[in-house]
């Protein structure tokens, strides 16, 4: 902090910057990775070979459903794929309506048009950027069939209003838990609360394997169901030319199986120093005017925190808006991001005609006259992301980021 004093002049305008060490490093891996690959290869067990998915592949989802607390794990090609497959499988029909938070990545909302269901998106909180219950209940019409909560960053949305909602309107759940890897609610690991659940291991995920995904599910006929759909419809006790539902191959393979192991032997220790340092951050944070942590509810009882989002009040900052303070949060040494956008308005949404099977038979919506007023302002004034590899640092990395927003505090305010 005394640093602050001495070192008042932005680094964006040529003074020193706050950090000078790289960006924390991601992925993490050593030797057991190398060893799980290799075994892998020697095995020659490579991906299905005569019907029967590589020992390692078994052995990764008996350990991920473990993991997540559910009954069974189908792993999948990537998170999207596993957004499709679980839809899918819980028997969504063209034209029929999915309720979507508008705050997410494309392919919570893409995978519902893949199987030609119609995205209904509704707003989200104000301070968690979770579904709004309440605005998901409002979009209920006779149509809908599904509500996909995002825990958005990690932290897990009001599954008790969500799954209570689904209850009483006879909707399925499937949550996009693409980045809420070992995240609990109420002391259950979330995505087999809901019907089923989508996980992403593509790179920047806090469990990571370069690309996979995965759908968890309690569920014996839903789980069926992911795993015909993810093989090509066959059936799990089936002959290999036996096909009774039209699926795809999304199948993994051995190698990102073997990644994922070694991997998922670290999640909890690396869980433990996310939540650490992300309480001590929320503590420093606390302190500084204009800047407030997303709040996390206190029925979350882990957050996997692969986002650490807070907002920004630029009045705090003189006026300063988001995109400028980012830039020069930027030049100081922290990498933090903007996030998303409005989701709905993307390009892809934008000619609804492309879907026709969805809104042939289903309400047309004009995504272009789509409105969520808080998504609206989380992307364009007050959303800021520190990306979770931050979080597996010491100390003074959070105090680096602290550090570094006041530095900007005070140099606005000058
Ligand atoms: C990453 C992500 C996905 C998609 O996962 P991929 O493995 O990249 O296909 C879906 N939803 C959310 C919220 C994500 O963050």
């Amino acid at each position: 902090m005394s640093d602050l004093l001495t070192n008042s002049q932005l680094a964006i305008n040529g003074g020193l910057k706050v950090r000078t060490e790289p960006q924390p490093k991601w992925p993490i891996w050593d030797e057991t990775d190398a060893a799980g690959l290799d075994e892998a290869l020697r095995s020659g067990w490579w991906g299905v070979v005569g019907g029967n998915p590589g020992e390692k592949i078994v052995e990764f989802e008996r350990a991920f459903a473990q993991f997540q607390q559910a009954k069974h794990a189908v792993s999948i090609t990537s998170g999207t794929a596993a957004l499709e497959i679980a839809l899918r499988a819980c028997g969504l029909e063209a034209g029929d309506e999915v309720i979507a938070p508008a705050y997410t990545f494309i392919a919570t909302a893409s995978a519902c048009l893949m199987v030609n269901a119609v995205p209904v998106f509704v707003d989200v909180e104000p301070d968690t950027y979770n579904i709004d219950p309440a605005a998901a209940e409002a979009a209920i019409t006779p149509r809908t069939r599904a509500i996909v909560p995002v825990h958005v960053g990690g932290c897990p949305a009001d599954l008790d209003a969500v799954t209570a909602l689904a209850r009483k309107h006879g909707l399925k759940v499937v949550e996009d838990a693409a980045q809420a890897h070992g995240a609990e609610w109420k002391g259950r690991r979330v995505g087999a609360i809901g019907d089923a659940g989508c996980f992403s291991f593509q790179s920047s995920k806090n469990l990571n394997c370069g690309e996979g995904g995965a759908c968890v599910t309690d569920d014996d006929t839903l789980f069926v169901r992911c795993w015909s759909l993810h093989n090509v419809g066959r059936l799990p006790e089936g002959a290999w030319y036996e096909h009774p539902l039209l699926g795809w191959n999304y199948r993994m393979t051995a190698f990102q199986a073997a990644v994922l192991l070694s991997q998922l032997g670290r999640a909890d220790e690396q869980a433990r120093r996310r939540t650490e340092n992300a309480g001590y951050l929320t503590r420093r944070l606390d302190e500084i005017e204009g800047i407030a942590p997303n709040r996390v509810d206190d029925r979350v009882t882990r957050h996997a925190y692969h986002l650490y989002i807070f907002r920004y009040d630029s009045a705090a900052f003189n006026g300063l808006p988001k995109s400028d303070f980012l830039k020069v949060l930027n030049a100081e040494g922290i990498g933090c991001g903007a996030g998303y956008t409005p989701l709905y308005r993307n390009a892809a949404f934008e000619k609804p005609d492309v879907y026709s099977a969805a809104f042939a038979l289903g309400r047309k919506i004009d995504y272009s006259k789509v409105c969520c007023p808080v998504t609206e302002r989380a992307a364009a004034e007050e959303a800021v992301w520190l990306y979770q590899a931050w979080l597996l640092g010491t100390t003074e990395d959070m105090d680096q980021v602290a550090d570094a927003i006041l530095k900007v505090q005070q140099a606005a305010r000058e």
